[in-house]
């Protein structure tokens, strides 16, 4: 269901908000721009992609259930002070956001081993870690984002110390705050990635939180409630993208 008109409030007071056009179409998301100048219209698409790009797919109704929990994960957070890019869910796959100048980073934080971390440090999924670990990659899909440390960010231009800072206490502040959302859910946080970006002299944290870019099993069964179904061909995709979102919406 897509929106052509909505009524939002702002600061400003009441205003009827429209879509306009496409500003950059994505692997899982459109960003449109919208009629209030510094706001976007994210959309969420039901396409899939894995392993950088070369493994396709479209899971139903993905589109929804990924707006339905970053929506409900960014206003969590914002109770907890976290500056997101939220604003409100406009409709069933589309969300206003205000619009960042994204920092070209992406930061994984890791709770549990898995995935790339696994094979690079030779450790078994699912040990526990007795400390999260923060790591950044450079988003650029040509170069199959490679890892990069901060000092790369500083040399490259992309954000000074004093931003890297910030990003570095939110991502922790955003994994312990979720973690233990998880946990109370009977859910383990294994890991996730997180982008921020600028407004201003402020860092927000944007993009979306949702199980395309989080590990999340469950605490009994260790069941994989995310992309890995999807990534490892391991059947029931949008069968656990719905039973996530009951798990964190509806209770
Ligand atoms: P990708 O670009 O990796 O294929 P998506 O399909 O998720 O990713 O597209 C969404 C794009 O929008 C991403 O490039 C992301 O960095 C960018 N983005 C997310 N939030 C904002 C925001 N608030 N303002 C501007 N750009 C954003
Ligand atoms: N992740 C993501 N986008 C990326 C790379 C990773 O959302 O481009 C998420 C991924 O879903 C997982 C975490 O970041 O929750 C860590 O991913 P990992 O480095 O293990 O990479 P993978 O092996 O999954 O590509």
């Amino acid at each position: 269901m897509n929106l052509n008109n909505a009524i939002i409030h702002l600061i400003t007071g009441e205003i009827t908000l429209q879509k306009k056009e496409l500003l950059y179409e994505g692997k899982a998301k459109k960003m449109y721009l919208s009629s209030e100048e510094g706001y976007l219209i994210q959309e969420f698409k039901d396409d899939a992609t894995a392993f950088n790009g070369t493994k396709k797919g479209v899971i139903p109704h993905k589109g929804e259930i990924n707006n339905a929990i970053s929506s409900f994960l960014f206003e969590y957070l914002e109770n907890y002070h976290i500056p997101t890019h939220f604003v409100e869910k406009l409709s069933s796959t589309e969300m206003l956001v205000r619009k960042l100048e994204i920092i070209p980073i992406e930061i994984v934080m890791r709770n549990v081993a898995a995935g790339s971390l696994c094979a690079r440090y030779n450790i078994p999924e699912g040990t526990i870690m007795e400390y999260p670990v923060l790591e950044h990659y450079l988003k650029d899909d040509k170069l199959h984002d490679p890892m990069i440390n901060e000092y790369h960010a500083y040399a490259f231009g992309h954000a000074n110390p004093e931003e890297m800072h910030a990003i570095s206490r939110i991502a922790a502040k955003v994994n312990a705050i979720l973690k233990s959302f998880f946990d109370r859910r009977n859910l383990i946080l294994v890991d996730f990635k997180m982008e921020f970006g600028k407004r201003g002299l402020e860092i927000n944290l944007g993009d979306e939180i949702s199980p395309d870019t989080c590990r999340i099993w469950d605490k009994r069964t260790h069941k994989k409630l995310d992309k890995d179904r999807f990534r490892h061909d391991m059947g029931g995709v949008e069968k656990a993208y719905a039973e996530l979102r009951d798990r964190i919406v509806n209770s």
